[in-house]
């Protein structure tokens, strides 16, 4: 498959030290996937990074709710939220890129979930469904009808923001192999299931790559 790079965008998710081995939401194996996204970078010309940006207050964290465990969920204006160890707090080395991503042509870097009260999985999107975060507006002022995604979480991350691409309107495709999930109590089936009925195409980086 050829892709047409000049209408065509790949998102990076939150490759961070905090979702990879020795971080603070760490998903297993996450850092094994960071030599293929680097490879995929190189076959698209607009290349797109979004880092998970708390601050230290943040709702999501489950130590800032008197007697809840990571994983539980609770229940906030803007639906189920739920929480995680703290994690990519704004400035530390868990919100830092893993050091072997290694991206020098990345244009734009999406930082998200930085309000408090509001929790942002998705690029496009926070999670009150009313926010954007310009990643629309960045990619279509480029005239870029065709998102490609990777990396964490699949279930999470990645899939939020590949339903928000599809709904607005992009050809969205989601890497698979290039992508690692949580999966939490059957969250990667679900997320799978939702993408592929909203026509997201799922691919694996062979057919990117030449
Ligand atoms: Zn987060």
């Amino acid at each position: 498959m050829q892709t047409d790079s000049k209408r065509s965008a790949l998102i990076v998710v939150d490759v961070q030290n905090g979702f990879t081995p020795g971080g603070n939401l760490a998903v297993t194996a996450a850092d094994q996937i960071i030599p293929l996204i680097n490879q995929l970078a190189c076959q698209f010309d607009t290349v797109v990074l979004t880092q998970d940006w708390h601050p230290d207050q943040h709702i999501s964290f489950a130590d800032n709710h008197e007697n809840k465990q990571p994983f539980e969920t609770i229940e906030l204006p803007y639906g189920t939220q739920v929480l995680w160890p703290r994690h990519c707090v704004q400035g530390t080395h868990d919100a830092e890129f893993h050091p072997d991503l290694d991206i020098p042509t990345a244009q734009l870097i999406i930082r998200k979930g930085f309000h408090a009260e509001i929790d942002s999985y998705s690029a496009f999107m926070e999670a009150d469904r009313r926010t954007p975060t310009g990643l629309k507006g960045y990619l279509t002022e480029h005239q870029i009808d065709t998102v490609y995604i990777v990396g964490i979480a699949t279930d999470f991350c990645v899939a939020w923001t590949a339903l928000d691409a599809a709904q607005m309107g992009f050809k969205t495709y989601v890497i698979e192999d290039a992508c690692k999930a949580i999966d939490l109590n059957g969250s990667l089936q679900s997320a799978w299931q939702s993408m592929l009925e909203q026509g997201i195409q799922r691919i694996q980086s062979t057919a990117i790559l030449p």
